[in-house]
């Protein structure tokens, strides 16, 4: 017999496929190891083995079932409710040997057999759900586990990362990845990701309390740390952690410490087995102007920064920060994909990342050189340019908000935030969206009276200005400009698009392409839309009873048919929790879409407050209530994701101080404020949401009309 021919090559290819298959019926599961990954590509393309597919998180599939041909034959298969109806369903499943992984905002767990949805086991880390209180951006939320070697990993939103036998779902350990030199407590959003024997994790809650972000390496065996790597350098008058503290300290000013500084690992993580390396995709600084947190201050590192370090020793190999001395929380912790560009004839191993700042990066893996940075949007008013010489942006120096607070682009959302991209290697195109939204940025209030500021131990301190003080600052500056958001193919080197569409709504989900030259997108209208990859036509839509903002989207395949899965968020309207939606070809399974509940304002308490109580409360519930409740009477700035407090019943607003300082709904994730918000302050806050809530039964009595008790669309305070 002879091993040279190519079709004995593929019946090896084929052997090695049809153990991985028995092996799902076993008691095998979740045996995913590093060799198992890199060479997936080739051996199973329809499995999704990693957040982002393969460690080069390219997601970029090379199944072609569901092609431009078939995919008008598309069709829900099954449907399976994991969440709430109020949690953003922002995981990308994992799929292995017919198993599904995937995760909730609770980070509840669950298995499930991917051809048809059914439950295999379920496990719940039993989040304390008070650490709602540190959440930056609504509901809990969570994107994702990682499977490794017969286990699931599962970051917890109570800061803890969880090691789960993938066989049965019973836990094997559980380690708090909190120590007191990263300051206070914190969420963690993020996916794992597992390689090289270890599990990687960073944390969330870049903006509540004082924080100072780092990466921990866990033994994927045992749980216990392999290193850990910080990301802002603490009080200097303490020995530093690692020599790179050291370094990082001397571009810092002022007293930063104290504040801790932010720059925490919220999202992107990636292995490269090619320069046995991790590439920590680090966030924005806290609080975010330059002059609270680090006054006489340089670049402040490792904020905005992707930074690569070794993954045995736990040291750096080179550093890249996309925006210096950060002053707009541009984060830098936007998925990143690793490919292969030619570039005057040699072929470099690259990193790609399009950051919240506006420019896309090309960065070279093995030194950290800077290959490109294009702007993707005409969106952007902070910098004009990446000085390739020097590799740094250009600020514009007509853009400067602490001297006239202003309305700049991209927002602090970000032109493109932690939605997932879709490399194609070959063709060298990123297939991704991105949105222009301003956002109004000025100095807080009481730092540019006293030169003061102080870290709430609640709620976000993002040292900017806030409630009536912002209202009068926008009033002067003008109207917000218009927003718009795009999907579009983009050629990185040239900067240029080959084609580009725009979107209806400004917050969308991920993508994926596929070798069938299909272009899947979860969009914020509740569609989930196919494009050509060629000219990014509308191919095939379907249309969910619920919004898929910054959710995303996967394809496998299991035996012969190619399957396409996505996540819908909850819908409190039609109240239908978080759900799991996969299609395949004539899939004919339909969603029970539950009534449309209306809601109407109920009967208010005839309480009579003062103007100014009203006002008091108007600032207190814009800086503690509105990240989760939205925005009250700001335009564009309702984004309710927890109950709309002008609809509380006479019940509720009697048990108001019990919920809000008692914290008797803890568990429903309404933490306890009560070391926060005072007695009387929260009486202020009653008078403004009464005061709200009088002015819209009126609208409804003279429009007849209720409204819809769901969420929007609107500008969110995001990460
Ligand atoms: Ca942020």
């Amino acid at each position: 017999m002879k091993f040279s021919s190519p079709v004995n090559l593929m019946m090896i290819g084929v052997f090695t496929l049809l153990a991985a298959s028995v092996q799902s019926q076993g008691t095998d599961r979740g045996n995913v190891t590093d060799a198992r990954v890199i060479n997936s590509p080739g051996l199973e393309p329809g499995s999704w083995l990693t957040y982002g597919q393969t460690f080069k998180e390219q997601r970029f599939s090379q199944l072609t079932q569901i092609n431009t041909g078939t995919v008008d034959r598309l069709g829900l298969i099954w449907s399976k409710q994991i969440g709430d109806y109020n949690m953003r369903m922002q995981g990308t499943p994992l799929v292995v040997d017919g198993v599904m992984y995937v995760s909730n905002g609770w980070s509840v767990v669950y298995a499930l057999d991917a051809t048809t949805g059914e439950e295999i086991w379920t496990y719940d880390p039993e989040v304390d759900r008070s650490y709602i209180r540190l959440a930056c951006c609504g509901p809990a939320h969570n994107r994702g586990v990682a499977v490794y070697e017969g286990k699931v990993f599962v970051g917890t939103f109570d800061g803890r990362l969880v090691a789960i036998d993938a066989n049965t779902g019973e836990e094997i350990w559980d380690v708090d990845t909190w120590i007191p030199a990263g300051l206070g407590r914190f969420n963690i959003t993020g996916a794992p990701r597992a390689a090289a024997g270890k599990v990687y994790i960073g944390q969330g809650s870049g903006e509540t309390g004082h924080r100072r972000g780092y990466v921990t390496a866990y033994e994927a065996e045992t749980g216990e740390v392999a290193w850990r790597f910080f990301l802002v350098p603490g009080d200097p008058s303490k020995p530093f952690e690692h020599p790179e503290m050291e370094m990082a300290a001397q571009t810092w000013g002022g007293e930063w410490w104290k504040y801790g500084g932010g720059g925490t690992a919220w999202n992107s993580l990636v292995y490269d087995e090619e320069f046995n390396s991790l590439y920590i995709g680090v966030g924005n600084g806290a609080p975010w102007p330059r002059d609270i947190r680090s006054p006489g201050g340089g670049d402040d590192l490792f904020l905005s920064t992707i930074v690569s370090v070794d993954v045995d020793s736990g040291r750096m190999n080179w550093f890249y920060q996309t925006t210096p001395g950060d002053n707009w929380d541009y984060s830098s912790a936007m998925d990143m994909s690793l490919g292969e560009i030619e570039f005057g004839g040699v072929m470099r191993k690259v990193v790609l990342q399009a950051p919240k700042n506006g420019f896309f990066y090309v960065i070279d893996r093995s030194n950290g050189e800077l290959l490109r940075a294009l702007p993707y949007t005409d969106g952007i008013d902070w910098a004009t340019h990446v000085d390739m010489e020097t590799g740094r942006p250009v600020e514009n120096p007509n853009v400067v908000y602490e001297l006239e607070p202003q309305w700049i682009m991209p927002a602090n959302s970000g032109a493109h935030n932690w939605e997932p991209q879709s490399w194609d290697n070959e063709l060298g195109l990123m297939y991704f969206y991105y949105h222009d939204i301003a956002n109004f940025y000025s100095l807080d209030e009481g730092f540019v009276e006293t030169g003061e500021y102080q870290i709430r131990e609640r709620g976000l301190s993002l040292g900017w200005g806030e409630g009536d003080y912002r209202r009068r600052l926008i009033e002067q500056a003008g109207p917000r400009p218009p927003s718009q958001a795009y999907i579009g193919a983009f050629d990185p080197i040239t900067g240029t698009y080959k084609w580009r569409h725009e979107l209806e709504s400004d917050y969308n989900g991920g993508v994926v392409a596929t070798k069938g030259n299909v272009l899947f997108q979860p969009e914020g209208t509740g569609n989930l839309s196919a494009r050509d990859t060629n000219d990014g036509e509308l191919l095939w839509r379907f249309k969910a009873p619920g919004s898929f903002r910054s959710t995303s989207v996967i394809t496998y395949k299991i035996d012969d048919t190619q399957y396409v899965a996505t996540m819908m968020n909850g819908n409190r309207a039609i109240d239908l929790g978080g759900t799991v939606l996969a299609f395949k070809l004539d899939g004919d399974h339909s969603l029970p879409i539950p009534e449309i509940a209306q809601a109407t304002v109920p009967e208010l308490p005839d309480d009579i407050y003062s103007q100014e109580q009203s006002r008091e409360g108007d600032d207190l519930y814009h800086a503690q209530c509105a990240s989760c409740h939205g925005g009250i009477g700001v335009p564009n700035e309702v984004a309710i994701v927890a109950p709309d407090l002008r609809l509380m019943t006479l019940d509720t607003h009697s048990d108001m101080e019990e919920i809000v300082i008692g914290g008797t709904r803890a568990q429903q994730g309404m933490p306890d404020f009560e070391d926060t918000i005072s007695a009387g302050q929260l009486e202020s806050i009653r008078a403004f949401i009464v005061e709200q809530a009088r002015r819209l039964q009126e609208y409804q009595i003279q429009n007849q009309e209720a409204v819809e008790a769901t969420s929007n669309e609107e500008d969110l305070n995001r990460a």
